[in-house]
């Protein structure tokens, strides 16, 4: 993707592997201030910002629990004070605890709900007020093909993703007349860290599925961020943009 965010600064939940890891390196490579946030990744994240550093992109790394509003107010709070705007947010942290619903556990839900969709949501409330009042910002959350289709064994994970949808068309109906848009952007399967836990038959079957016949590279789901981040995406918002070899049309 060709786009010029120089003198913008994105955030990017969840940067430290896979799609996040891709948008860190697509943020940095088009010139934008990059934060990112982890868990628990935590030579990762300083190995990243070295590798930023050096690339000539001034780089943030922020540790935390999208979970926890707080934290998203501090990391939202930090990404301000070091560069005055907030100008890209990306919800991409996410988690899986996969099994049929008869044996899923509360805990198993609620980790999921917490961190995909209540995730998605702090960092949202800490960027409101802020991009409200720079009357510019965009706003792209990741939700999933499975937030649409369903899937066996995910409904805690395909709750999460559809919530994510129904959410960020309401934002987006909430912040358009201050100049903010909120999109969203429907991976289907990409190789990551999420998708190595999958079997060799599950593997199989999902590539029977996709009619393009392979997973997704994280930087494709990346292309099609920074597209709904830039400049040309100005007047698109409400959008859920389905980035999936055609396996859900
Ligand atoms: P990975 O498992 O590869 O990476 C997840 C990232 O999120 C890591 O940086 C991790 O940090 C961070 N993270 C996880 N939980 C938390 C938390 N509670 N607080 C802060 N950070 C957290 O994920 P993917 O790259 O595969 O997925 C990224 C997004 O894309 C997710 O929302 C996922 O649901 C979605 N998606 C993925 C698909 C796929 O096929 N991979 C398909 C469709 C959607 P740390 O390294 O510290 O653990």
């Amino acid at each position: 993707m060709q786009a010029d965010f120089r003198g913008s600064t994105a955030l990017v939940t969840g940067g430290t592997r896979g799609i996040g890891r891709a948008l860190v390196d697509a943020f940095a490579d088009a010139g934008a201030n990059v934060a990112f946030t982890y868990r628990s990744s935590s030579d990762t994240a300083a190995a990243l910002v070295d590798t930023l550093d050096e690339q000539g992109t001034e780089a943030l790394s922020l540790q935390g629990d999208v979970a926890d509003l707080e934290t998203a107010q501090a990391h939202v709070d930090a990404v301000l004070d070091r560069w005055g705007t907030l100008d890209v947010l990306v919800n991409n942290a996410g988690i899986t605890r996969d099994g049929l619903m008869l044996r899923m556990t509360e805990d198993d839900w609620d980790d999921v709900i917490d961190t995909n969709l209540k995730g998605a949501f702090n960092f949202c409330k800490a960027a409101y007020m802020p991009m409200m009042r720079q009357q510019s910002g965009t706003i792209v959350n990741i939700s999933s093909v499975v937030g649409t289709t369903g899937n066996a064994g995910q409904t805690n994970y395909a709750a999460s993703k559809a919530g994510i949808v129904g959410f960020s068309k309401s934002l987006a109906k909430e912040l358009g007349s201050r100049n903010v848009t909120v999109n969203v952007v429907a991976p289907g399967y990409v190789q990551t860290d999420m998708t190595d836990e999958l079997d060799a038959d599950t593997h199989e079957s999902i590539l029977d599925a996709v009619p393009l016949d392979r997973l997704a590279e994280p930087d494709e789901i990346a292309d099609a961020v920074l597209f709904l981040a830039s400049p040309a995406a100005d007047y698109i918002t409400g959008h859920v943009l389905h980035v999936n070899g055609g396996l859900s049309m």
